[in-house]
């Protein structure tokens, strides 16, 4: 209560930030299950469409329900959406074996991934080398990479990683399409250095396959961090793109919070005459953000 006076009496002026909100990807995905769902009742999701439990929720009473690989191994003649991240060629085997139809919302950048490492991956399998994949290990999209290649790729989550890696040059080296675009760069650096090769050296050949929605928004919210007082970064807890632009975030302004939904915002973090800036992570919906605005102007009746 005593919180709650203080705010009464503070000015605060809030916004959201224009480039928060989901991808396209993760737009499509959503989209085609509501599209299916107003028709059917029940549509199965492998894995979960958005990593967000406010909005999985919201799905699940439309009649999504996530399933994981036991789960899907188990059913018969139903229809299962494939969400953005993708998924490997085993999972298509299995869903024809099960009589099962596929709603394939991969994301059309993750599928123009897949087929780029699938083709050099052919051609190294003739040639001799070796892929690597800067990407969360266990990750839906990076088990869709590895599996595209038979498994014949060294994954490499951080730095340290990279002292572990073996195998014959040249080195063929991608990034999952969310990873923070400076990590990459530190990774293909610190390859460099243990293999003592120079930028210009043919033995190592980088892709850029950062998604241009990921990699544009960092530039974006080192300004919108910067120009604000306080951020509230809204996203789930399972987002692994939402960790990394939260942390980013916070080594622009020490005064981010991260929270997953509008009941963990604490009155107690805001100072009066903050500028307060609402932003979330590729799969965070908008209308999540607009209940943290609502949330905060009704606090501090502003
Ligand atoms: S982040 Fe980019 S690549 Fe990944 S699902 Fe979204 S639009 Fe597609």
């Amino acid at each position: 209560m005593q919180l709650l006076e203080r705010g009464l009496d503070m000015n605060l002026s809030v916004d959201i930030d224009s480039n928060s909100g989901f991808c396209n990807g993760v737009v499509r995905a959503v989209r085609k299950a509501e599209e299916y769902l107003q028709n059917n009742e029940k549509l199965y999701s492998l894995g979960a469409i958005v990593h967000n439990d406010t909005e999985l929720e919201r799905l699940s009473h439309l009649g999504l329900e996530v399933i994981d690989y036991e789960g899907i191994k188990e059913l018969r003649n139903k229809t299962v959406l494939i969400r953005a991240h993708g998924e490997p060629p085993q999972t298509y085997k299995l869903a024809q074996t099960n009589s099962l139809e596929l709603i394939d919302c991969t994301c059309p950048v993750v599928l123009k991934l897949q087929q780029r490492i699938k083709e050099i991956h052919k051609i190294l399998s003739e040639t001799g080398g070796t892929i690597i994949i800067f990407g969360k290990k266990g990750h839906a999209e990076v088990n869709g990479l590895v599996g595209n290649v038979n498994g014949e790729a060294i994954v490499v989550e951080s730095v340290e990683d990279v002292e572990s890696i073996t195998g014959e040059f040249p080195f063929h080296i991608f990034s999952q399409t969310t990873r923070d675009p400076q990590q990459y760069q530190n990774i293909i650096s610190a390859i460099k250095n243990n293999f003592s090769l120079s930028d210009d050296d043919s033995r190592i050949i980088v892709y850029n396959t950062i998604c241009k929605q990921v990699s544009n928004r960092y530039d974006n919210l080192k300004q919108y961090a910067d120009s604000h007082t306080i951020i509230i970064f809204v996203c789930g807890q399972q987002s692994s793109n939402g960790r990394v632009l939260y942390n980013y975030c916070k080594s622009i302004n020490p005064r981010t919070y991260m929270v997953e939904n509008y009941r963990q915002v604490d009155k107690s973090w805001f100072f009066d005459y903050d500028k307060v800036g609402i932003c979330g992570a590729t799969s965070t919906p908008r209308w999540q953000l607009e209940e943290v605005v609502s949330y905060i102007n009704n606090s501090f009746n502003i």
